[in-house]
C-alpha cells in the first residue's frame, strides 16, 4: 500500500519502516499539507467582542485558557481551564466548552456553530472540535506564541484540519492575540 499522503513518498507496507517511523513521516508530512487561510484580517466586530468574553472566560481558569461556543450569534456554552481544579489533564477550555454545550443543547448545536478560544487548540482539542463538525474557530494566541510561556504540541490547528476531508473548518487566528498573551504574563511553565 503507497501512503496517500502526496507528501510522504515511502510504501507503508515495507517491512523497512518501524511503526514510529511511519508516524514520524506522517506528521512530517502534516508540516507541508495546505490548510486552510488563517487570517486576522478575517476578524469581525461580533468576532472582537466574543473573543474578549473568551479572554475574561480565560481569567477565571487554572490556567488562562477560555472559550466560547457561539450559534446565530446567541453563546451555547462557555469553559475555561479546569485542569488542576478537576484533577483532568484534559479540562482544557475548549473541551470543558464543548461538553457543557452538549450536555445543554445536544450534539446538533455543536454542528456549524463558532468556537473562540484564546489560544489556537491543541492536538487533542482541534480533534474534537472537528468531530463535533463545528464550522468555524477563531483563536487569539497561536501555537507558536504559546510556546513562548508553556509546553505545547507543536501542530498548528489549520495542519491537522488539513489532514481530514469530513468536516469543512474556517479558521481565524490572531484575533486579540496580544492580550490573550498578556494574560501569561506572570506564568511560564518550561
Ligand atoms: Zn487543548
Amino acid at each position: 500500500m503507497t501512503c496517500r499522503h502526496e507528501p510522504c513518498a515511502f510504501s507503508l507496507s515495507s517491512p523497512v519502516h518501524s511503526r514510529r517511523s511511519v508516524i514520524a513521516a506522517l506528521a512530517s508530512a502534516a508540516i507541508f499539507a495546505a490548510g486552510p487561510a488563517v487570517a486576522a484580517g478575517e476578524a469581525s466586530a461580533d468576532d472582537t467582542r466574543f473573543m474578549r468574553l473568551a479572554l475574561d472566560e480565560a481569567k477565571k481558569g487554572d490556567l488562562p485558557f477560555g472559550a466560547l461556543i457561539v450559534r446565530d450569534g446567541e453563546i451555547l456554552a462557555r469553559g475555561h481551564n479546569l485542569g488542576r481544579t478537576n484533577g483532568d489533564p484534559t479540562a482544557h477550555g475548549e473541551i470543558v466548552a464543548i461538553r457543557r454545550c452538549l450536555a445543554d443543547h445536544g450534539s446538533a448545536a455543536l454542528t456549524g456553530s463558532t468556537l473562540y478560544t484564546s489560544g489556537e487548540p491543541c492536538a487533542m482539542c482541534m480533534g474534537a472540535i472537528i468531530w463535533c463538525h463545528v464550522g468555524r474557530l477563531v483563536f487569539a494566541a497561536s501555537v507558536e506564541q504559546l510556546a513562548t510561556r508553556l509546553h505545547q504540541i507543536m501542530i498548528s490547528s489549520a495542519e491537522i484540519a488539513a489532514r481530514e476531508s469530513f468536516s469543512p473548518i474556517a479558521i481565524t487566528g490572531g484575533v486579540l492575540a496580544d492580550e490573550a498573551m498578556q494574560l501569561f504574563a506572570n506564568i511560564s511553565i518550561k
